[in-house]
């Protein structure tokens, strides 16, 4: 089964707290099957299904499956699915997700969903799986009482009104992860500024803020354009430049949802340099590139997603307040990394084992080692390829294997042995140093098969010199320091 689309077209009730319409799947099928399943919520009730226009039998259980006995030959399948109630409330948005009934506070209601771990099968039925996005993208088809707005991904089509309800009709036609197909209702403002992407193409800046936080949205904009201009330079002209860039001010922290970031971070900057920058509106934006065009085929490798995303932060601070203070940031990241789990802890884990801290620091330290053995000329035209290649982006999934071998080809050598002891162990790289003259050191790697560049610190400055298992002889007349500024996870065993 290929998902091609999805059509959400929902009746949003603040009062009752529940939601009401179908969810409309395109799909393409290879092979012939007499059922066909999809993802769905047990707590929401299904009153009809129709596939191809026929209705059909089916049963919905507490597994949270949709099994309908429906003998199909291979080709192009739709499926309408009417149902309704009372969707899950979200326990801690945005990290364990769920509807969230909120109130702004002008004491106008205020929603949100949040349903990165849980899957978009908590409120429309699906195909709950990183590997199939829907390549045609995603309508929605929203109606909420009037007066409120709903924001949706993709570009506002029209919205109609019709007694007390207004319904807004969201597209985008780019291929979206079903966590992202959700929608936000407030009693909305809209603020726009046009922007142009560093590839020349003209694409709107907007934000939907709520009528409280009016005065502060110019200033949002403004922090959006310059986390645009940084992430681009990095990684490639904005992924969907031909719809929008967009935040909908939420009751939740924030969410990298596309097209549509989740802003909560309550307008707290901080200083980078002598620039404001928000933390939690550059990181969502970031995601922009590293989930929603580039998307781990598995859980297993959400590291790409979230370590390199955490790397493009680390490139605001190099951006605004400079090399020394990225440097400062990451030694202290390699200080925060628990290395309780491997990054990559193979592919039989759910989303929630495959999601721990480590995938964010630790991701993102394995990228600055690899800036440090690559070099930039090399590190950082490889980085954007892996953003902007069309076989890593958009329709096509990635896992570690893709990185390693994209990189190792740049390199020119293998990084195999150093993608492996970084994110499937939790050893760190060890160093050992053995004094073999009055002023001479021997030192060697013990447990990585390849050679690579490291900073040794003597009485006549930092050397760079290159090291393996065999080892290498270095002159100080002063104890050696290894990796000062840290460019690796180690251990140093002096002798
Ligand atoms: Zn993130």
């Amino acid at each position: 089964m290929d998902i091609r689309h999805y059509t959400v077209a929902l009746d949003v009730d603040p009062n009752e707290k529940s939601i009401n319409g179908h969810t409309e799947i395109d799909l393409n099928l290879s092979k012939a099957t007499d059922i066909l399943l999809f993802d769905f919520w047990h707590g929401l009730t299904i009153s009809k299904i129709l596939v191809n226009g026929k209705e059909q039998k089916f049963s919905h259980g507490n597994d949270d499956l949709i099994r309908i006995n429906s003998s199909q030959q291979p080709g192009k399948v739709k499926v309408k699915i009417a149902y309704g109630g009372k969707p899950g409330v979200a326990t801690r948005p945005p990290w364990t997700g769920g509807f969230q009934w909120d109130k702004d506070g002008k004491g106008n209601p205020w929603i949100s969903i949040t349903c990165q771990g849980e899957g978009a099968k908590i409120y429309f039925p699906c195909k709950d799986h990183p590997s199939d996005e829907p390549n045609e993208g995603a309508d929605m088809i929203i109606t909420v009482p009037k007066g409120l707005v709903a924001t949706a991904p993709g570009i506002l089509q029209k919205t109609t009104t019709k007694g007390d309800k207004t319904t807004f009709y969201w597209k985008t036609n780019y291929t979206i992860s079903n966590y992202c197909i959700l929608f936000n209702i407030g009693k909305y403002k809209m603020v726009k500024r046009m922007y142009t992407t560093i590839d020349g193409n003209k694409v709107p800046i907007e934000y939907y803020v709520t009528e409280e936080n009016f005065d502060k949205a110019a200033k949002l904009l403004e922090l959006y354009e310059q986390s645009c201009k940084i992430l681009e330079k990095y990684f490639g002209e904005y992924p969907w430049a031909k719809e929008a860039i967009r935040a909908s001010e939420t009751p939740h922290l924030g969410m990298e949802h596309q097209t549509n970031i989740a802003y909560g971070n309550k307008y707290r900057y901080e200083k980078l340099g002598d620039k404001d920058f928000d933390w939690l509106l550059h990181h969502e934006f970031g995601h922009e590139w590293w989930a929603n065009k580039v998307t781990n085929r598995d859980w297993a490798h959400m590291w790409i997603q979230e370590g390199i995303c955490t790397f493009g932060d680390a490139m605001a601070t190099r951006e605004l307040a400079g090399e020394e203070a990225y440097q400062k940031r990451m030694q202290q990241t390699a200080r925060s990394s628990s290395n309780r789990f491997p990054i990559v802890r193979g592919e039989q884990v759910d989303s929630d084992s495959a999601y721990h801290g480590d995938i964010y620091g630790k991701g993102a330290f394995f990228m600055h080692t690899l800036r440090y053995i690559m070099g930039d000329d090399k590190f950082f035209p490889t980085l954007k390829k892996l953003a902007t290649d069309p076989q890593y982006t958009y329709d096509n999934t990635v896992v570690t294997a893709d990185v390693e071998k994209l990189f190792s080809g740049a390199h020119g050598k293998s990084l195999e042995p150093l993608f492996q002891l970084f994110l499937y162990t939790t050893n760190k790289l060890e160093v050992h140093v053995r004094q073999t003259k009055d002023n001479e050191y021997a030192v060697k790697l013990l447990n990585l098969d390849m050679q690579i560049p490291l900073d040794v610190q003597t009485d006549a400055g930092i050397q760079r010199v290159m090291v393996d298992k065999k080892g290498v002889a270095v002159a100080s007349k002063t104890q050696l320091v290894v990796d000062p500024k840290v460019f690796y996870l180690k251990k140093v065993i002096i002798e």
